[in-house]
């Protein structure tokens, strides 16, 4: 059994239908392992075993009946715990939410459940999905599978670990600023942030609105095509969710990339790269000529400023978003306020952990009177010249390609005291986000001590499928996918 569970999901999905294995089992199987493994990886806040369980039966209920079945119906699947659904604890990681239970599904939640996708449990994140090594949850740490004395990146940690482990075969993330790409990268899987507004973010709980997205993870970029296909789709609850089709994204995954024009990214190949990511990447740009890929080289003039101004735009909106957060509605209330103002300050002073307490802090500064045309405002500036510069660099190439990240996974601790050091990780990832454009990172390798590269691989809006189609290429010319963590 534990033989299947390292299987792709399109593997899984033709044992199902091949009657080898029935719903109940794999979900079964995969439950287990949880239990067997996951003290040693913190990858999961809760599990929700009953619903889980649940679908797995209608899945084996329709085997029976020798009816079709929904795209990904009986695999294993995690949700970021950002994410709501009926009946589950949903906590962002954070001790303000450490009691809530979800009254309602996210749209992501119920279309997997439509699909009859069975969802397995709630995985850890950076608190409120701040942070970039999941070292930011306020319950406990998420180690690396491939390493556990390593962070196996944020914010989406528990997403990323739980399926490079096998725990899972699919999970989904948010991506703000990278936190489905960095972590993917980090434990050497496929991790994608869609196009802003593919996918609707009605029921996951706000970070910063403008640059939220939610996405997939899988061991394989056809398993996260197909993932994205279930999720996206127009949703009248999210004004920004993009009233367009959904393309049917495993039909182009072998398109011939002849001719494709592959844009490296000048800024991000220098500098601060540790020589076995360069080698990696270098590796992996080489690959995409004997594909008959066309290689050229693409200048981001205003990436350097990409961290500076998410700084200041994801504070300004959480220190917003967070505002709701104040012991009246939801969550943690302080028990011990003498009057209505105490309740509010120390119901927050004790629910928020330092990082959100310190993010809001600089939000609120950025948005305060006399200070809003300085930062603020200029920062909503210099995001239309992030943006402008990917419109010039895709006249110029069909994707860019770069290391998701200039180094591979740390050790626990090792950037725990410096935030700027954190902050830094993202210098490759945080640009997609401002410009909105869809971006993912594949298994490019590893480095001397064994830990996974990841490539970035960025497209135009809304050509979810040529980046799939690129990714998959080269995930098939290399064999990196088929080489899991020993754990
Ligand atoms: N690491 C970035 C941050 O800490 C991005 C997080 C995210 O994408 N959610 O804000």
């Amino acid at each position: 059994m534990n033989e299947l569970l390292r299987k792709s999901a399109a593997e899984q999905s033709k044992a199902l239908k091949n009657k080898e294995v029935s719903a109940v089992e794999l979900t079964t199987a995969a439950l287990n392992r949880i239990k067997s493994i996951d003290e040693k990886l913190g990858a999961f806040n809760s599990l929700t075993e009953e619903t889980a369980l649940e679908t797995a039966k209608k899945v084996d209920e329709k085997i029976a009946k020798g009816e079709d079945l929904p795209l990904l119906a009986g695999i294993p699947l995690a949700l970021k715990d950002n994410m709501n659904l009926v009946g589950s604890r949903t906590t962002a990681s954070s001790k303000i939410l450490e009691n809530f239970v979800s009254p309602f599904n996210a749209t992501i939640s119920q279309k997997l459940l439509d699909n009859l996708v069975p969802i397995l449990g709630k995985a850890n994140l950076d608190e409120f999905a701040m942070g970039s090594s999941n070292e930011n949850s306020a319950f406990k740490k998420v180690h690396n599978p491939w390493d556990l004395k390593k962070v196996p990146g944020g914010s989406s940690g528990g997403s990323a670990a739980s399926v490079a482990s096998c725990e899972v075969t699919l999970s989904l993330g948010s991506d703000t600023g990278g936190s489905i790409r960095l972590p993917a990268s980090f434990c050497g899987i496929v991790g994608m942030k869609p196009t802003y507004g593919r996918v609707s973010r009605y029921g996951l709980i706000a970070f910063a609105s403008s640059l939220d997205q939610i996405g997939p993870f899988a061991r394989t970029v056809e398993d996260a095509a197909n993932l994205l296909e279930v999720i996206a789709g127009h949703d009248p609850k999210d004004s920004t969710s993009l009233n367009l089709p959904v393309e049917h994204y495993a039909d182009s995954l072998n398109n011939d990339i002849k001719g494709l024009r592959v844009g490296v990214i000048k800024e991000l190949m220098s500098e601060g790269l540790s020589p076995d990511v360069q080698k990696a990447i270098e590796a992996a740009i080489d690959c995409y000529k004997k594909l008959g890929a066309e290689i050229v080289e693409i200048s981001l003039p205003n990436l350097k400023h990409s961290i500076g101004i998410y700084y200041i735009l994801a504070t300004a909106e959480c220190s917003s978003n967070l505002a709701r957060f104040d012991g009246v509605r939801y969550g943690y209330r302080t028990p011990d306020a003498k009057n209505l103002l105490e309740m509010y300050t120390k119901s927050r002073a004790e629910g928020f952990g330092p990082e959100v307490k310190r993010r809001i802090m600089l939000g609120t500064y950025a948005l305060s009177s006399g200070y809003y045309d300085a930062y603020y405002k200029k920062a909503q500036q210099m995001r239309a010249l992030v943006t402008q510069d990917f419109v010039e660099a895709f006249k110029k190439a069909d994707i860019l390609v770069s290391p998701t990240c200039p180094n591979t996974a740390f050790e626990l601790g090792a950037k725990s005291n410096d935030p700027l050091a954190m902050y830094l990780t993202d210098i490759a990832t945080i640009s997609a986000n401002l410009a909105g454009i869809p971006g993912l990172s594949v298994p490019a390798g590893f480095d001397k001590d064994g830990m996974p590269i990841g490539l970035q691989i960025l497209a135009p809006q809304l050509q979810e499928a040529r980046l799939f189609n690129a990714a998959h290429k080269f995930e098939r010319a290399n064999d990196y996918y088929k080489k899991l963590a020993n754990i």
